[in-house]
């Protein structure tokens, strides 16, 4: 019998099952493994890195080499903006520098594709449900906001704060970057930019959501924030949605733009050069080619004929994809509207029963109580503690309520939970008041909320 190796055509099977690996971590494991296939690595390192890269990265690896590349060399004249043919370029190799980054911005997206895919297309699971193309063009098109959001701005002058002494030279600027984006953007095809477009949307809606939760109204208090932090890219953003918080974004600023402090995004003072980042180039761009038309559907990631209305499991009102909650959902995202972010945290003791969410007394109590517990675990409570009232369905696997059963569900509940943490706790429990929840009382005489339970029926 002959040695692993030996022959030229065992070389070929070592190839193809070197090639063939998943990941580099399989890949180098793989070659540290065994002298044969060292050795056949050594001699084909390129080939094996490019294909192992393209199973790894997928179809996007054209894009998502220019991203590496361009942290490698960040000066815009570094990159090539001429015609870019990503599906099919063979320009770009993989070289074993470009693993490590190639494989952490890989995850950033993949982390993304979890997300847009349980939001927008099947809430039931949390990882991507997308099929092999609409990940294919979510991908390229995540990659593509990510070198975007490298390129531009060009100058981190756009993100100091400056005065309006320099009218001039700053609509020079302007004009001139708007030009580099839009030609930047012009290689691009038309369904191409609307899906950019597509996950650039996204990616807002997910800063909107951090600002829901965090409650710090960076939104309406700075009318350029979601482009400033569109602007950051997609990694940043995805650190702050997991750290429900803009620290992130916080620390990028104060690396991009050395003068800035604390305060920086409570200044108002406009940021032209950021405004309406992105959106306004693409725009521009379709504008000219006169494909300028949010109504194309059939450009979008998902197709929206797999899409299908879901109907909520207490009421049975149909409503949209994500539009419902359920065991994937509770910890998540809101979409356009304030849905969600104002169930975690203290606003939640605003949806209590009867008058209770104005005794001045047991808010405070409920808030302490509620910026401790995430919903979620409220939610456990009330199924594993038998405080689910009998007018509410048992829950299953495939339990799934809408928007107003939600914060019906709320209203029911909340305040059996509170006085069950209560008696947990041990804390003294006032005397019921026969009014219960529903006592007028308790909302404008400090004494009588003080000293009578109001978290309980109105027996008269
Ligand atoms: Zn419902
Ligand atoms: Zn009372």
């Amino acid at each position: 019998m002959q040695k692993l190796g030996a022959s030229p055509i065992h070389a070929d099977v070592l190839l193809c099952i070197l090639c063939a690996l998943p990941t580099f971590e399989a890949l180098f494991a793989t070659v540290r493994a065994s002298k044969a296939f060292h050795a056949t690595y050594v001699q084909h390192g390129k080939r094996v890195l490019n294909s192992v890269a393209f199973n790894y990265v997928g179809p996007a690896l054209p894009l998502a080499l220019q991203v590496v590349r361009y942290d490698m060399h960040p000066s815009p004249e570094g990159f090539n903006t001429g015609p870019l043919d990503n599906d099919h370029n063979t320009g770009l190799q993989v070289e074993i520098k470009d693993v490590y980054p190639l494989v952490n911005n890989a995850k950033v997206v993949a982390e993304w594709e979890n997300l847009f895919s349980s939001r927008k297309k099947d809430m039931r699971h949390e990882t991507s449900q997308l099929t092999s193309l609409e990940s294919w063009q979510f991908r390229k098109a995540m990659h593509r906001l990510m070198l975007y959001t490298r390129l531009f701005p060009t100058d981190e002058y756009a993100y100091c704060i400056t005065s309006n002494s320099d009218c001039v030279d700053l609509n020079t600027k302007l004009e001139k970057e708007l030009l580099t984006q839009q030609e930047f953007l012009s290689d691009c095809f038309t369904n191409e930019l609307e899906q950019l477009r597509e996950v650039a949307t996204f990616a807002i809606e997910i800063i909107r959501w951090v600002d829901n939760v965090d409650s710090c109204d960076m939104i309406a208090s700075n009318r350029d924030f979601t482009d400033i932090a569109l602007s950051v890219g997609p990694a940043v953003i995805l650190e702050c949605y997991k750290t429900l918080g803009f620290e992130p974004l916080t620390e990028t600023i104060n690396k991009l733009c050395t003068d800035t402090t604390p305060e920086y995004f409570e200044d108002k003072s406009s940021r032209p050069l950021l405004a309406g980042y992105l959106f306004k180039s693409v725009s521009a761009v379709l504008e000219n080619r006169g494909a300028n038309d949010h109504r194309s559907v059939t450009l979008r990631i998902i197709d929206i004929n797999t899409l299908r209305e879901e109907s909520c499991s207490q009421c049975g009102a149909e409503s949209y994809i994500g539009g419902l909650w359920g065991k994937t959902t509770w910890d998540y995202l809101s979409l356009s509207s304030q849905i969600l972010g104002t169930y975690l945290f203290p606003s939640l003791s605003m949806f209590m029963k009867g008058e209770l969410h104005r005794n001045p007394v047991e808010i405070k109590h409920v808030e302490a109580l509620l910026v401790k517990t995430p919903f979620k675990e409220i939610y456990e409570d009330i199924y594993a503690k038998n405080l689910k009232l009998p007018a509410w369905h048992d829950r299953n696997d495939d339990y799934w309520i809408c928007q107003s059963c939600l914060t019906q569900f709320i209203n029911d509940h909340l305040h059996l939970w509170v006085i069950m943490k209560r008696k947990e706790a041990k804390e003294r429990i006032a005397n019921d008041c026969w009014y219960g929840y529903n006592c007028r009382t308790q909302v404008h005489k400090l004494n009588h909320a003080q000293q009578l339970n109001h978290l309980c029926e109105p027996t008269r």
